[in-house]
């Protein structure tokens, strides 16, 4: 019965010419998003309105759950739309809706009705004690209530009729792509794909680097990241994943650095290559999974020395979560069990037995000094050799 889906989506802050950028930007996403449902779906723009038509045969189930991935949705209301044939007519169908939508017993109920269109010709409260009067009729269990009804029914009168009275909560945030880019630091582990997640949910579109060392991670460690970025790309759209072979400049440094010292310095380096990603494609910033005190290289020491050699802004939207917060994220959106697998990480493989927590940032200048002859070379080759993946 339902074909029609009206999308309704946060207004606060989108005024004025920033309500067609989100506008637009939110029917792109949306788009964008049933392309993984089956079916042809119309997005359009209407009155101030988005909706989507489904034509043809679709699954409301996974249609919805698509829908449920594009930020900037607030509710997602399964519409009934009708022609309009007479007050009568519309009677009837508000009945027939009535029937298939519940289970009726002895709930409360209101009809709302919106004259979008100012020509039809009865007012909208005549339009709603009309309606109400019909399905009192029809249904004597239901009572009226007019504060706090179980029950609202929408009736939209525009060219067509839209008769709606469920909301299915969306997932908020902005559209992706009405707050710039950034870029990801995506690893295998749990953390980095939820940060990623939570970046884009504010309309930030995302492309990723990851950093590997083969032979020492495998092939398959390297797939896991782009399955990985492939979930989170159901969010945020395609990303663009920068695939860097870190090996040499990994055992450059474990060759000439104090081995406690050495996840600061590799992490220094990191963040310089992903930034130079960064700028070359135009993203406004790093993201990355810390959260202060999970690691040795996540106490507030080690994040700042790792946040001195960035130039630009590092997003940490989980700086100040707890891990089963961030697991119960990765759990919600869908990465969890893929970051769970047991591929290890280029991090993993050349850990120290007893890492600094406290690294000083002088001292660790100090070390990467004893870098000076090759390392400039070899971050030149990191970056010429990038394998670029584009994952959608
Ligand atoms: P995650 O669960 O995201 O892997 P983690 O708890 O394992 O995080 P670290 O390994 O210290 O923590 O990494 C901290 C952050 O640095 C990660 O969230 C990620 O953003 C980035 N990072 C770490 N390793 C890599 C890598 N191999 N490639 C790209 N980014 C990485
Ligand atoms: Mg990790």
């Amino acid at each position: 019965m339902f074909k029609t889906f009206l999308i309704k989506y946060g207004e606060i802050g989108i005024k004025g010419k920033n309500r067609h950028l989100f506008e637009d930007a939110l029917v792109k996403q949306i788009r964008h998003g049933l392309k993984k449902a089956e079916g042809t779906f119309q997005v359009y723009k209407e009155q101030g309105r988005i909706y989507v038509d489904c034509e043809g045969p679709y699954d409301f189930e996974e249609t919805v759950e698509c829908l449920r991935r594009v930020f900037g949705i607030v509710g997602i209301c399964p519409v009934m739309k009708t022609e309009d044939r007479g007050l009568e007519e519309l009677g009837n169908e508000i009945i027939d809706f009535m029937e298939n939508v519940y289970d009726i017993g002895n709930q409360t109920f209101k009809v709302v009705t919106r004259r979008a269109r100012k020509s039809y010709p009865v007012e909208s409260m005549e339009v709603s004690s009309y309606l109400g009067g019909r399905l009192q009729e029809a249904f004597p269990s239901l009572k009226v209530d007019v504060h706090d009804p179980e029950i609202l029914i929408h009736v939209e009168i525009r060219e067509k009729i839209y008769i709606y009275s469920k909301i299915i909560p969306g997932p908020g945030g902005m559209p992706v792509g009405t707050n710039g880019k950034a870029m990801l630091l995506l690893s295998g582990g749990i953390d980095s794909p939820v940060a990623g997640y939570r970046i884009c949910k504010r309309g930030v579109k995302l492309d990723a680097v990851y950093f590997h060392a083969p032979p020492y991670t495998s092939e398959r460690a390297k797939e896991k990241v782009v399955d990985l970025a492939r979930i989170v790309a159901k969010y945020s759209g395609p990303i663009m994943l920068h695939v860097v072979n870190f090996t040499d400049i990994q055992l450059y440094i474990y060759d000439k650095c104090p081995h406690d010292e050495l996840t600061i310095i590799m992490r220094r380096y990191m963040m310089k290559i992903a930034e130079y990603f960064a700028r070359e494609t135009n993203s406004l910033g790093l993201i990355t999974g810390e959260s202060i005190g999970q690691v040795a290289s996540q106490t507030m020491q080690s994040l700042a020395a790792t946040n001195e050699v960035c130039t630009m802004p590092v997003f940490r939207p989980l700086i100040g979560d707890d891990k089963q917060e961030i697991v119960d994220i990765a759990q919600k959106i869908g990465t969890y069990e893929t970051s769970i697998l047991p591929y290890e990480d280029c991090c993993t493989i050349f850990v120290a037995k007893h890492p600094v927590t406290k690294p000083n940032i002088n001292a660790i200048s100090r070390s990467e000094k004893k870098l000076e002859e090759k390392i400039d070379e070899l971050m030149e080759t990191a970056i010429h050799t990038v394998e670029r993946i584009w994952v959608e």
